[in-house]
């Protein structure tokens, strides 16, 4: 449609739009936000809104929805969870009072990133916003991110893709800010991770949030933290008082841990259904607030490094595990502390209401109370927290002495503030007060005039106060006493001059005291304002105790003990368990087991059976490892333990969702990872490597990584496997021991021990474990003579040499034989010579296909 065409308002509509491109523009009109043209169209369809039309009869009428505003929020989440952003604009004069066009501005915009509004069954979770810099003449990046809802804002540098990828998946955020544009690799990544990327241009300094990045020193680092500042500004526009000063963190401060393990270890999220049922964090979170259950959270994540703080951490878990009362007293306490963290993002964003302020003050008044138990059991471990439990007086005697018990969710229709606190307030309120006296004289005087017993004096707000008569009475009404105002059905309402007199009296006083009683909270938020920094490391202190208590009740529902962390290099873990599997399971049917890594050992090979318990073997070590340096007690009967720097895993056979990668690609690139990046400190667990390709080329692989592992890195490393042939191997490697799954054959059935027993396993169950699964009795049988047919050859070529050297050797044998190269005609021979050079590792699958389809078109001369 032309401009000309469009109407003012339309006018208003669409340079307000122009500026917001990809956002829903909520433009508010009276009682409603109304959306217009393609937002009406989507919006529609999205918040399943009936679609109709402005201007119908015109020649170009524009499709627009609408919603009431008193309901907004519900629609706006609805629209930001699925990844979009919503620019709320508002009428910012009053349309009785404007002149012309009445003003409008967009006042947020809500993005995936900096939605605050958080339901209640995200409360243990944050919301993380994130920002990149890359500096690619040195190969740099720095990666901020903060939680609008709590004020959190960390930056840091990363040195890798990988790194930055981990981060992006552990913060599991949604938003990512960028100034210019990404290499083309890591944009893909951060799509296929599903993460939205919004792009900031730089805005001039603000001095008011400028003050934020003033710890960092790094100028791409303070660059990173800009543009994160700037798009929040931009956003919110709004007071961002409650952020906190950004914090620079190193990936080395923690234990590294890549996103593929997270996901695999189930840390966090269940690897099948997504959810929380099932993994670690389930089982460890017996937090009683808000704020300690996104605390646990983060400790998963980053375990530490340094012994010192682990330490610090064991110590309080040990003094909370001896104190079994208190620490039940102080779940009782714990429990009715409020979300001390989001409220003060509340108060500083000026959204919070009556009710809030009565839970800051009801979490407040907790403090004294926690203060007291730990003071009474708690030694130094408890040092740092014991000194930000203040419980801030002054800040519940001002609401305490301001605000009623149970104020209402609004905050402009009055009934927030006390009486008393205010002589002008309850002035008015006197004046209502009496007013209502007043009216309710006047109706018995009336009814005694009329002799009508069913009169009565109401209210309503178009018509005010009232008479009202019944059509029956009103012929008892002395003459001229009423003036009619209002016909009913079967009444009447009237009026007389002194009872508008009263009404005009009584609606000023109940205006008045609204508007006073919105000042006076006002005022009231903004001095609680000035605290929001103390009420943050309240907060922060009492995520901290919550978290070690849960630590401790988990410890003592589950026996876990606390670990002595060794400063040699050795894993002495005595009846080690699983602990999710042992929950599931059930205490009795799950077999623990040792680990032991002297310092003379660095890799145990592990074998045996299918589904006999390698794999919960290895993840029973990560989960131990991880649980000691989040400073949990670990479930064992006695664990010795060094501090680990990394974990490397390559568990289960799930492909890279995230690179789109196949399992074999993925797992040759994860074990590439470890063999990069370990150190003699780290944990490597190698879960069937070599498994993804033919037997042979896996084998050798498999051993040539045990070997490389062995001899350059000398990582504590578990590595099973089915290849039976690399047992040999504990001959020529001296830091390698077998170690095997036990199991035993009872009537020709197969029994697992899920016993880690020393030396190899001696022999491979596969057909067994295809008899658990009901293969039929018959195809068992011929699997049974091919394997001794099999065997009985494997022992003649075992005479002349042994298996794992010679298995590499044949594998070119029997792919050249497939392929005579001499039949082959030149544009074969072209393929082929394409094949060879094809760089696989390089290659996404779908590349890979679309090149073997073109190969099979010059083949068949298509
Ligand atoms: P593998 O890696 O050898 O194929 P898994 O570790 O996947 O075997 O274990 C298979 C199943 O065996 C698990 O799902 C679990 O139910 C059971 N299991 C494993 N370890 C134990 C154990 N220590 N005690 C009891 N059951 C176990």
């Amino acid at each position: 449609m032309a401009k000309k065409e469009l109407t003012p308002m339309m006018v208003q509509y669409q340079k307000i739009k122009d500026q917001y491109p990809d956002a829903f523009l909520f433009y508010r009109l009276g009682d409603f936000y109304e959306m217009f043209n393609e937002d009406a169209i989507k919006g529609s369809q999205l918040l399943e809104l009936t679609l109709t039309n402005r201007s119908r009869n015109a020649a170009n009428p524009v499709p627009m929805c609408g919603v009431p505003h008193k309901a907004v929020q519900n629609y706006i989440d609805i629209l930001v969870d699925q990844g979009y952003k919503v620019a709320i604009c508002e009428q910012m004069e009053d349309p009785r009072l404007a002149k012309g066009m009445v003003k409008r501005e967009v006042i947020q915009l809500v993005t995936p990133g900096t939605q605050v509004d958080v339901g209640s069954e995200n409360a243990k979770s944050n919301n993380y916003l994130t920002a990149v810099v890359d500096d690619q003449k040195n190969h740099e990046f720095a990666f901020s991110y903060a939680d609008l809802s709590t004020g959190e804002l960390k930056v840091a540098k990363l040195t890798t893709q990988a790194e930055f990828v981990n981060e992006l998946v552990s913060l599991q955020t949604k938003e990512i800010v960028v100034d210019t544009d990404l290499p083309e690799s890591i944009q893909d990544t951060i799509q296929k991770l599903g993460i939205l990327i919004s792009h900031q241009s730089v805005l001039p300094v603000n001095a008011s949030v400028s003050y934020l990045s003033q710890d960092v020193d790094d100028d791409l680092m303070k660059r990173v933290v800009k543009l994160l500042l700037d798009y929040i500004q931009a956003t919110q526009k709004r007071s961002l008082q409650h952020l906190k000063r950004a914090v620079i963190y190193e990936p080395s401060d923690f234990l590294e841990l890549d996103h593929n393990s997270q996901y695999n270890l189930e840390l966090i999220r269940n690897i099948r259904t997504g959810k929380k049922a099932g993994t670690l964090l389930w089982l460890l979170d017996q937090t009683k607030t808000a704020m300690g259950g996104r605390k646990l959270k983060q400790w998963i994540e980053r375990p530490l490094v340094n012994r010192k703080l682990i330490n610090q951490r064991h110590d309080a878990v040990a003094v909370l595990l001896d104190h079994y009362f208190e620490r039940n007293q102080l779940q009782d306490e714990l429990i009715k502390v409020y979300d001390l963290e989001r409220l003060a993002g509340r108060i500083s964003f000026g959204s919070v209401n009556g009710r809030d302020l009565i839970q800051l003050k009801a979490s407040l008044k907790q403090v004294p109370k926690i203060k007291y138990i730990l003071e009474q059991i708690a030694d130094k471990s408890f040092e740092a927290m014991l000194k930000n439990l203040v419980p801030l007086d002054d800040v519940v005697d001002e609401i305490d002495s301001a605000i009623v018990e149970e104020p209402p969710i609004s905050v402009t229709d009055g009934g927030v503030i006390k009486d008393g606190y205010n002589q002008q307030l309850d002035t008015y309120r006197d004046a209502t007060n009496n007013g209502q006296k007043w009216l309710a004289e006047l109706e018995a005087k009336e009814r005694k005039i009329t002799g009508i017993n069913n009169l009565k004096v109401g209210f309503n707000h178009v018509f005010g106060y009232y008479i009202e008569v019944t059509k029956v009475n009103l012929d008892k009404i002395p003459a001229n006493r009423y003036q009619r105002k209002q016909t009913l059905a079967n009444a009447e309402r009237f009026s007389t001059p002194e009872l508008k007199e009263k009404e005009a009296l009584i609606l000023e006083a109940q205006e008045q005291s609204k508007t006073l009683e919105y000042k006076l909270f006002v005022k009231i938020r903004d001095d609680i304002k000035k605290s929001i920094k103390r009420i943050q490391d309240l907060a922060d202190a009492v995520a901290s105790i919550d978290v070690l208590q849960s630590f401790a009740a988990v410890s003592e529902e589950y026996r876990f003990v606390r670990p002595t962390l060794t400063t040699h290099h050795v894993v002495e873990v005595k009846d080690g368990r699983h602990p999710v599997v042992e929950k599931v399971l059930g205490h009795q049917q799950y077999v623990p087991n040792d680990v032991n890594l002297g310092e003379d050992t660095s890799i145990l090979l592990i074998t045996g059976p299918n589904m006999s318990g390698k794999s919960t073997y290895m993840r029973q070590m990560a989960l131990c490892v991880i649980m000691n340096q989040m400073g949990c007690f670990v479930p064992a009967k006695q664990a010795k333990l060094p501090v680990f720097d990394k974990i490397f895993t390559r568990i289960g056979a799930a492909d890279d969702l995230i690179s789109g990668q196949s399992t074999f690609m993925v797992e040759m690139k994860e074990a590439n990872d470890a063999i990069e990046n370990a150190t003699p400190n780290s944990l490597i667990l190698f879960d069937e490597i070599g498994r993804g390709t033919a037997t042979y080329d896996g084998m050798a692989l498999a051993q040539a990584i045990i070997e490389y592992v062995h001899n350059n890195i000398g990582a504590k490393t578990l590595f099973s496997t089915h290849y039976h042939e690399l047992t040999v191997l504990d001959e020529s490697l001296k830091r390698l021991q077998n170690v095997h799954v036990g199991a035993t054959e009872s009537n020709g059935e197969l029994v697992f021990l899920h016993k880690i027993q020393p030396g190899p396993a001696d022999k491979s169950y596969g057909i067994h474990v295809a008899k658990l699964a009901g293969l039929p009795e018959g195809l068992l049988h011929r699997a049974n003579d091919i394997l001794t047919n099999l065997e009985q050859q494997a022992d003649k070529e075992h005479q002349t040499a042994s298996a794992p050297k010679q298995a590499p050797q044949q594998a070119p044998e029997q792919q050249t034989s497939l392929f005579p190269l001499e039949q082959i005609d030149d544009k074969q021979a072209e393929v082929v010579s394409q094949l060879k050079k094809l760089d696989l590792m390089g290659k996404t699958p779908m590349q890979v296909m679309n090149q073997v389809y073109k190969w099979q078109q010059k083949i068949n001369g298509d």
